[in-house]
């Protein structure tokens, strides 16, 4: 199964990265995208994102083969609900959300009979956000997570196929599974730099001026992900509590425990406690995972 036409709804940094990587690899389908925004739809035809942008989100899955909501996740129901009197039959229905349960709750029960429904979420993404943010490379050996439910095998794989495309590696799990994973490798640590960026704020004996003149020492890292968008966080948070909540519980003791240490002097623990997440971080560069990093060559030939 391979899509006639495929429809963004929502244009941004997500949704104009699957575009240009959808052209990157000569993919023929015809791809219309729609967003709520009357500038950002200029914006997109400006930029010449997608083959056709449309006044409304009815219009752009017309005829659509392959539907992307690439809405922050508390406006997928919405969404969901305003364009599925307009589904084709036997269309696929997608989503690129940060969370998964409360995706499939939400849109899940406005999907029509005869449409497949197959939530996936590709796990790239910067802190930048919008439709000139996009870039054809964003997902290129990332993984993108698939999510079945009632959907047919045959939908399933034709969705992965298309992610395999994009350049993603694909791999199917549990809603459940997927949001504690995701708690883990980036909802928390997005709350911890959120945090950490609001500590320095508050932090009146430091001076601002020293806060960004001596930066490069790991500070730097969380103010760049502190930048991300704050709808699209704030959703991620509401949506995915339980998980959010489980994994920040398990950080505080951690953090407590590294407290104790600090405080009692036992640096046998810190020392064992550094050594074991440095690790970490080699396993992380030896996957491919943060092809970025200045230590990722030297990394990935040991
Ligand atoms: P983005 O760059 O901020 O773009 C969001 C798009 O959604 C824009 O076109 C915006 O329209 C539209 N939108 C915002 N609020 C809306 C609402 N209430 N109703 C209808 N449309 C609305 O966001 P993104 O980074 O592409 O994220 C899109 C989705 O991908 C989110 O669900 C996010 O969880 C997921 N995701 C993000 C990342 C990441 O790192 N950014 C990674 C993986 C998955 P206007 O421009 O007209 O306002």
């Amino acid at each position: 199964m391979s899509y006639g036409k495929v429809a963004l709804i929502g244009l941004g940094l997500i949704a104009s990265s699957m575009y240009w990587a959808m052209k990157r690899a000569g993919m023929t389908a015809h791809v219309s995208g729609y967003a709520r925004s009357s500038e950002t739809r200029e914006t997109a035809r400006r930029i010449g994102l997608c083959d056709t942008v449309c006044d409304s989100a009815e219009e752009a899955v017309k005829d659509a083969d392959l539907i992307v909501l690439a809405v922050p996740v508390g406006a997928m129901g919405a969404v969901a609900e305003a364009i599925a009197p307009h589904l084709k039959p036997g269309a696929t229905v997608t989503d690129v959300g940060s969370v998964k349960k409360a995706v499939i709750d939400e849109v899940g029960p406005h999907i029509p009979e005869g449409v497949h429904f197959v939530p996936a979420h590709p796990m790239a993404g910067t802190e930048h956000s919008g439709p000139e943010s996009g870039f054809a490379s964003l997902y290129d050996n990332r993984w993108c997570l698939i999510v079945p439910q009632d959907a047919s095998e045959e939908a399933t794989a034709a969705l992965e196929t298309y992610w395999q495309a994009l350049g993603a590696n694909t791999q199917r799990m549990e809603p459940a599974h997927h949001d504690l994973v995701c708690a883990v490798v980036s909802h928390v640590p997005h709350l911890i730099a959120y945090t950490m960026v609001g500590v320095a704020d508050d932090l009146r004996r430091v001076s601002d001026q020293e806060v960004i003149k001596f930066s490069a020492a790991g500070f730097r890292d969380f103010t760049r992900i502190a930048a991300s968008d704050p709808t699209m966080w704030r959703d991620v948070f509401l949506t995915n509590k339980e998980a959010s909540l489980e994994i920040l519980g398990r950080f505080t003791e951690e953090l407590f425990a590294l407290q104790r240490a600090i405080r009692t002097g036992d640096g046998d623990t810190l020392f064992d406690y550094f050594t074991h997440t440095r690790e970490i971080r080699r396993g992380i560069l030896q996957a491919g995972q943060d092809t970025d990093a200045p230590d990722f060559g030297r990394i990935r030939k040991e």
